[in-house]
């Protein structure tokens, strides 16, 4: 018995959550696989109900469950707020109060979808690589920081900071995770100028010594950003900083074409994990019934996968999914003339319906 903590948070969460939902309604009713699941807050909603983004009760209630599925977060509403209202510093929150330490961003292209990228087809079909991002740690959260005022002038201030503990742990996450898939990691850093990276490189070295099954290269980021463009099916298991992940993950995302098909998980040393689409709340087409649920409903598949070990219901999640775009359907996003276009609550329906064929 697994028991969820649902956090929709704001704009199109409340609409592609619920079509997670209901595959995972689906599979308890068809699999046995008894998943509980419990409503929480965070974000916007949350700022308007209790005042802060990040209710007590919600990480409390988070440590008592086995993992978390969120939508996402933030909206126009809320940005004259201060920043530490502000609902993105909710999701910043939770993923450091529950040293979720570890981001795993694939980025997969069905190749059902491979006219939606903006590379050439024979360049990203079939693309799966994993892109896994230090998240709690390095520049984002490093001191010193801020805007002083120096020599007359004003100054600002950030940290690149790593303890070699710190990198360790996300190296041996990327490592276990190459041996599930294809055997080969890829460090990205900048050696050549930052000394923090010497120190990431050196520590992977180690790491690696505890995988002789897997291969260790090491790139440097700037050559990274080419190369996910010129060839990104070189790759299999990407491991990079907190700031690097950030900028690589999102161009690795768009080599797919649609932003409303990429799930990603964030898990801890246990790997405890909060799964989320990619993607933002996207206040532009919030309520409308067209938000693309995949992505949502393949964060639960990630789920099933990484935390809950059911490798073989998350494999059911994603033919699930490939069959129903097999048969041409399509949420607007990602429809091209000839498909099948169906809103946000059809497609959830679609999944379903093939999950229990
Ligand atoms: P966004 O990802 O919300 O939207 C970018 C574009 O992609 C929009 O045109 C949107 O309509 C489209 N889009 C996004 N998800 C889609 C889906 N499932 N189906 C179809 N189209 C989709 O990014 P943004 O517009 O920069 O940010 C909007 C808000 O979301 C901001 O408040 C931002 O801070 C927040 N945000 C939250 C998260 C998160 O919760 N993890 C991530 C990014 C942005």
């Amino acid at each position: 018995m697994s028991k969820i903590l649902i956090l929709p948070g704001d704009g199109i969460g409340t609409e592609i959550v619920a079509q997670a939902v209901k595959v995972i309604d689906s599979l308890n009713s068809n699999n046995s696989m008894g998943m509980t699941l419990v409503d929480g807050l965070i974000g916007g909603i949350a700022y308007d109900e209790t005042g802060t983004p990040l209710p007590e009760e919600t990480i409390k209630i988070a440590k008592e469950c086995d993992s978390i599925l969120l939508g996402a977060v933030g909206g126009p509403k809320w940005e004259p707020l201060e920043r530490a209202l502000r609902p993105e510093r909710g999701l910043l929150g939770i993923r450091s109060e529950l040293e979720l330490f570890s981001n795993l961003r694939p980025a997969i292209l069905y190749p059902q979808l491979a006219n939606a990228s903006s590379l050439k087809t024979e360049i990203v079909s079939g693309l799966d690589l994993m892109i896994v991002r230090e998240l709690v740690g390095g520049i984002y959260f490093g001191e010193p920081r801020g805007v002083e005022t120096k020599d007359g002038e004003r100054f600002g201030i950030n940290s690149a900071t790593y303890y070699e503990s710190e990198i360790a742990r996300i190296g041996h996450s990327a490592f276990q995770i190459a041996q599930k898939r294809g055997r080969r990691v890829c460090s990205v850093d900048k050696a050549n100028v930052l000394e923090v990276c010497e120190l990431w490189r050196e520590v992977m070295e180690e790491v690696s010594k505890d995988y002789p099954d897997v291969s260790l290269s090491h790139m440097y980021v700037d050559n990274a950003a080419m190369q996910l463009v010129r060839d990104p099916k070189q790759f299999d298991v990407m491991v990079t900083s907190n700031l690097f992940g950030d900028v690589l993950s999102d161009c690795a995302a768009m080599l797919t074409g649609s932003i409303g098909m990429l799930p990603s998980a964030s898990l801890d040393k246990n790997n405890f994990g909060m799964y989320e689409p990619i993607h933002g709340s996207a206040p532009d087409i919030s309520g409308k019934d067209i938000a693309n649920p995949l992505a949502t409903i393949l964060s639960v598949s990630m789920m099933l996968r990484y935390s809950l070990n059911q490798g073989e219901l998350a494999d059911k999640i994603n033919s699930a999914v490939s069959k129903v775009l097999d048969k041409g359907y399509r949420t607007k996003d990602i429809a091209f003339d000839g498909d099948k276009v169906v809103g946000t609550n059809q497609m959830g329906d679609l999944v379903v319906a093939e999950l229990e064929t």
